[in-house]
């Protein structure tokens, strides 16, 4: 029809215009080494263009350029709030406050977190004197809705009152100074857009860091730059073809308390899987040789349980089964960090001493009646090893069942009898272990619940 309806063409452009684009913010810097990719700039904005997949999407930089970043290094602009403030941690618990506080070893360093009661803030201030120490304050608001830390000084906005108490100590134990810089990046999920299959020769490799079930697992850079750690799989030891087909499914699970599986090398052999690095080794080792320190410290134990906790529960929410879950198959990161790791690995080891529940290798000290039984996995069957997993932290690290044979701890489970509560271990998180090591799995709690139980005796052993 010639002409058409007068207005039509201009009104789409209207629609079309009207439908604001998405603007991200970068919250932290990331180095474009693949084609294809963006670098991003901490604190510049991006324009969404495509947001269709989860990990990577597609954005324009101010100048016009246009590649994938990894989403979890920006934020919506509209909800940003106080993520852009240096001084701001987000879900950073008390424990870990006060360890990065101290590492940094500053007069007047300071964070501001989310309290562990949802919807407030608290303030968490390092200071020397008279000794040093970390000093906690709840960030209140009045009638008026305003924010004060001592009554006499109430800010219309949190960044308000950060900088009057950075020329005020009012009441404050120091007027607030520095906040701990160059907080680590997070791992992305694989190192590039769609890339999970990574070319050797871009891996240096350096130190050992151990060596385990599959063989040696040593540090390396990709690209130069990029901390990873680089398994490699011994030969005969996996069910290669079937590993290498779920590694791309495994690439795409991205958790701040999983390790990030970068991607493999696979086109020859020994295949190399690629992870996050992760600076302090094992939890299981981390325990042992912190045992001084972290024994006395049962809110950094109870800590470390939320943090594994909160993995276990996004690889339950989609319905990914560890089936290994132990203090030994855990990492430990900068900032007192807790990150599963080797989820899913077990179903492709070709060993049957370690697959089968009569094995040697058998991790029977973690399984629940029915995979002793029937081998029968399920996030259940997690639930039950992260109980006694639970048990590793607050012993420091010892071995459950002690030295009984893996005959007798068979016999205890069936007939119901549990680990005893570990000294360190307050009657209230002994309880949530109890409930891990329900007999049948119907009756044990799933991870999201539990998270949120102990998220509650957190806050009741620790009130801020
Ligand atoms: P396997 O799965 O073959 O049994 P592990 O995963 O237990 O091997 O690794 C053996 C050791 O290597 C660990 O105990 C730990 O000290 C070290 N390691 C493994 N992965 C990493 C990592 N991502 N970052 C740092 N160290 C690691």
């Amino acid at each position: 029809m010639p002409g058409g309806t007068p207005g039509t063409p201009s009104s789409k452009v209207k629609e079309k215009s009207m439908i604001r684009p998405k603007v991200v913010v970068a919250l932290y810097p990331f180095k474009a080494v693949e084609g294809g990719d963006l670098s991003l700039e901490k604190g510049a904005e991006y324009e969404v263009l495509d947001d269709s997949q989860d990990h990577w999407w597609k954005v324009k930089d101010e100048q016009g350029s246009i590649g994938y970043i990894p989403s979890n290094y920006v934020k919506e602009k509209e909800l940003l709030g106080l993520q852009k403030y240096e001084w701001y941690v987000g879900d950073m618990s008390r424990q870990r406050a006060e360890s990065l506080l101290k590492q940094e070893d500053k007069e007047g360093c300071f964070v501001v977190r989310n309290s562990s009661t949802k919807g407030l803030y608290t303030l968490s201030l390092y200071t020397k004197v008279p000794h040093p120490h970390v000093k906690h304050y709840h960030i209140k608001q009045n009638s008026r809705g305003e924010f004060f830390l001592s009554e006499k000084h109430c800010c219309g906005s949190i960044p308000d009152l950060v900088n009057y108490h950075r020329h005020n100590s009012g009441g404050l134990a120091s007027r607030l100074k520095t906040s701990p810089c160059d907080r680590p990046v997070p791992a992305t999920a694989g190192l590039s857009h769609d890339k999970w299959e990574i070319d050797p020769q871009e891996l240096m490799l350096l130190e050992e860091l151990g060596s385990g079930q599959f063989g040696v697992v040593r540090r390396g850079k990709w690209r130069g730059s990029i901390d990873v750690a680089v398994k490699m799989m011994k030969e005969g030891t996996m069910s290669e073809d079937d590993f290498i087909e779920e590694a791309k499914v495994m690439t795409k699970l991205q958790h701040q308390n999983l390790v990030q599986l970068y991607g493999v090398c696979s086109k020859h052999r020994p295949i190399y899987i690629v992870t996050e690095y992760m600076r302090h080794g094992s939890l299981l080792n981390y325990l042992r040789r912190h045992e001084a320190t972290l024994g006395v410290n049962v809110g950094m134990l109870l800590d470390m349980c939320i943090q594994i906790c909160k993995g276990m529960a996004y690889l339950e929410r989609h319905n990914y089964i560890h089936r290994d879950l132990a203090a030994r198959n855990c990492l430990v990161g900068s900032e007192n960090v807790v990150k599963v790791a080797d989820f899913g690995l077990a179903r492709y080891v070709l060993d049957d001493q370690y697959t089968s529940s009569g094995g040697t290798k058998f991790p029977i000290k973690w399984a629940p009646p029915e995979v002793l039984n029937y081998t029968r996995f399920s996030s259940k069957s997690d639930v039950w090893a992260y109980g006694v997993l639970m048990w590793e932290v607050f012993t420091c690290g010892k071995m459950p069942y002690g030295r009984l044979k893996n005959a007798e701890v068979v016999e205890r489970v069936q007939r119901g009898i549990i680990l005893e509560r570990p000294k360190a271990c307050f009657k209230e998180v002994y309880e949530v272990m109890r409930k891990c090591w329900s007999h049948s799995p119907e009756d044990r709690p799933s991870f999201r619940s539990l998270k949120e139980q102990l998220l509650n005796v957190s806050e009741g052993l620790l009130a801020d």
